[in-house]
């Protein structure tokens, strides 16, 4: 056999690397394969799983790397684990996404679980992106509202008080557009001793009027749907760090262009339910739970994206109107500018811990989480 070809796993293979030691869990028959003290395949199993190579790695048999890793391959597509096509010489790479490869792309944290907090500083915007209210209800985002309401330093200010440098938190910022926050000056001066910690959110469409006016230093993430219309934003690409907004199969490929012609280094993809494209979403993102029957196959569409998506789990929203929320159902839980900060902390925080332990007690009547064959390896543990 020789050619160019394409190797990428099955989607329902869980990989895991360490050291030179690699493990395929099949979690469809869960048979395990186990690769011990392989460097060559340990090496091409951590290529396939870098961000940037979108679960793909195309292969030339000619060369050193297949010659070490031909082994591997041939057992793996042996076992219904992998594919490995033959594809033409200077054709595409056609990406692919799974729960794995989402996960894995996924931001950490950046804090524990009940510190994460989200400044939402205004809800001013003068663009009109078309699923602007979708997007900062599944994962961080600005967005837009219909109110002139504008975050007062000072609250910003008296919620630092409450934490010292001992303490893990994480803040994510986000609008309306920030720039026509009147006094985001002031605001970025009060949380630039903290800046290792904070992380700035726009949108590409307001990369212009904003990036001179945010710290050097602070974290930055540019949110990218497609098509996108203005490309200045992937100048310095290294400064930056890129959410691609996907929602339909083309829109990877489109990402998969952006960061291989500009490379881009750090980047991560947030998936969209647009309620157009169910398809893909169902096959990329729920063929775990579909095709292992778990509890999760039972739910509604809707549901599983919510249940899926952790955008709420640990996390505190705040308001340019002072208001809390904790989820993105019901109303506030408080307002800073009425309760002291340190009970609302206190009283979001066990809100959150007492919902996921009712979600995931064995013990509880209406848990989700009980016949689930992925209870033990939840990615809400991760
Ligand atoms: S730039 Fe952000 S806030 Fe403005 S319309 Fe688009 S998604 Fe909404």
């Amino acid at each position: 056999m020789s050619g160019v070809f394409d190797f990428q796993l099955s989607p329902y293979v869980y990989p895991f690397v360490k050291n030179n030691n690699v493990l395929l869990l099949n979690t469809k028959d869960m048979n395990a394969m186990i690769f011990n003290e392989e460097e060559h395949v340990a090496a091409f199993m951590r290529e396939l799983l870098s961000p940037s190579s979108f679960g793909v790695i195309r292969v030339d048999t000619s060369t050193e790397q297949y010659k070490h890793c031909k082994h591997f391959i041939d057992k793996v597509c042996k076992l219904g684990n992998g594919l490995f096509t033959e594809v033409r010489a200077g054709s595409g790479i056609v990406p692919v996404l799974n729960p794995y490869l989402l996960k894995i792309r996924t931001p950490a944290p950046g804090a524990e679980r009940g510190t994460n907090i989200t400044l939402v500083l205004n809800h001013e915007c003068f663009h009109n992106c078309s699923h602007c209210t979708d997007y900062a209800r599944q994962f961080t985002s600005c967005t837009k509202r219909n109110s002139h309401a504008v975050m007062n330093p000072e609250l910003v200010r008296s919620l630092l008080n409450y934490y010292n440098s001992s303490d893990h938190f994480s803040i994510d910022i986000c609008g309306g557009d920030l720039a026509l926050h009147p006094r985001l000056d002031e605001i970025v001066d009060i949380l630039s001793p903290v800046e290792g910690i904070c992380r700035y959110h726009i949108h590409y469409r307001q990369f212009k009027n904003n990036i001179n006016r945010l710290p050097e230093q602070a974290g930055k993430i540019i949110i990218v749907d497609f098509p996108v219309a203005d490309s200045s934003c992937f100048e310095n690409p290294q400064k930056y760090t890129y959410n691609f907004v996907v929602s339909k199969k083309e829109d990877l490929t489109l990402c998969r262009d952006y960061v291989m012609t500009h490379s881009i280094p750090n980047f991560y993809i947030s998936i969209m339910d647009a309620g157009r494209s169910n398809g893909f979403m169902k096959e990329s993102i729920f063929l775990l739970q579909d095709g292992l029957e778990c509890s999760l196959g039972s739910f509604s569409f809707k549901d599983k994206v919510r249940i899926i998506n952790s955008h709420y789990f640990h996390k505190t929203f705040i308001m340019p109107n002072g208001d809390v929320y904790s989820s993105a159902k019901g109303g506030p839980v408080a307002n800073l500018y009425h309760d002291a900060y340190l009970h609302v902390k206190e009283f979001v925080q066990n809100m959150h811990t007492q919902s996921w332990e009712a979600a995931r007690n064995r013990e509880g009547n209406s848990n989700v989480c009980t016949d689930c064959l992925f209870y033990e390896m939840c990615p809400g543990w991760w």
